[in-house]
């Protein structure tokens, strides 16, 4: 009997011991796909970025970076999140981006706000007699007509929604737009001295942009289609993922995967009124984070070596956006 309680007893320890080695024993821990993320609200400071009739361009976009980042501070604790500015403030381009790769980010998410120039609505108000003449010499004749009299009106630009920019250097459709945001750094002291002489038409720099990009492009790529996807499912008109052959010098500049989002029009009376609201700004930071943890899922499945593609569900602007740009590097080298 005693021997028997003593046996249940060692074997009860027995149990409970490794019970608990099997508890502590420390699961195997997924390496983490991403640390850093480095938050950059455009423009700031001394530079204003584009106007709508009561509001700036940078006033929105810290608004939502601050937003954004307290939202990926919420889903995901772990997470490093940096800005490059928190306040009103102008950080030079290139110290934006030197900010960034010195903290090693892995992630670097640029906010901005989008305009497009108005319309001019001609209207016929009457007509005008002015005169003129025809020949030469003795056979000048004065003659008179009637000329149309219009009345001009500005009227606010109507383009609407969101895209989403990654570098690329094969397009130069954009290059436009790509001035007006690098306007700036143009005005930065010292620089030829950070930026080199860089002619970004140039074969060597092209080259150069390409290799880099193919790096980080695919990520870039595939983020951006996320956000995209997230945006057309709160209703959001959406302009696709585009990449930017020039310009845009923070999104090269960066040694990790870029991605620029203009997040409305502030041109547009009804989008800056949305851009400038709680709920405008709520909703295109729960876009963003919403697809930052498609993007994470995505890493993560591709490190546990399943090698498998994201599914193409929620994910097919970015596809087809991708077999655009495999099209058109062909085209590029034969
Ligand atoms: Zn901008």
């Amino acid at each position: 009997m005693t021997n028997r309680v003593l046996l249940l007893f060692i074997l009860a320890a027995g149990c409970i011991s490794v019970s608990s080695f099997v508890r502590e024993t420390p699961v195997p821990k997924k390496k983490k796909v991403i640390n850093t993320i480095v938050i950059d609200p455009g423009h700031g400071g001394s530079d204003a970025g584009a106007m709508g009739q009561y509001s700036t361009e940078k006033e929105i976009c810290l608004a939502v970076s601050l937003k954004l980042g307290a939202l990926i501070r919420n889903e995901f604790p772990d997470l490093n999140i940096l800005f490059t500015r928190e306040t009103d403030t102008y950080p030079e381009l290139h110290d934006r981006a030197k900010f960034a790769n010195e903290n090693k980010g892995d992630l670097y998410l640029c906010v901005h706000v989008n305009a497009a120039g108005g319309r001019r609505k001609a209207e016929l108000i009457g007509y005008k007699t002015v005169t003129y003449y025809t020949g030469k010499g003795a056979s000048r004749k004065k003659r008179t007509k009637r000329v149309p009299q219009y009345r001009y009106t500005n009227l606010p630009s109507e383009a609407k929604g969101t895209e989403t920019y990654i570098w690329g250097a094969h397009r130069s459709e954009d290059k436009e737009l790509a001035i007006i945001e690098n306007a700036p750094m143009l005005r930065e002291e010292n620089f030829e001295k950070n930026y080199g002489n860089i002619d970004v038409n140039s074969p060597e720099f092209i080259a150069i942009s390409l290799l880099k990009t193919k790096q980080y492009f695919k990520r870039s790529a595939t983020l951006a289609g996320f956000i995209q996807d997230e945006f057309v499912k709160v209703g959001r008109v959406d302009r696709d993922v585009r990449q930017r052959g020039i310009g845009i010098w923070v999104l090269q500049a960066t040694a990790m995967p870029s991605v620029l989002v203009e997040t409305g029009f502030i041109s547009n009376p009804d989008e800056e009124q949305y851009l400038n609201s709680n709920e405008g700004q709520e909703e295109l930071s729960a876009c963003i984070v919403r697809a930052l943890k498609n993007y994470i899922a995505w890493l993560e499945q591709r490190q546990n070596g399943t090698g498998q593609e994201p599914p193409a569900q929620g994910y097919s602007s970015n596809l087809s956006f991708l077999q655009q740009v495999a099209a058109a590097e062909k085209h590029r080298h034969p």
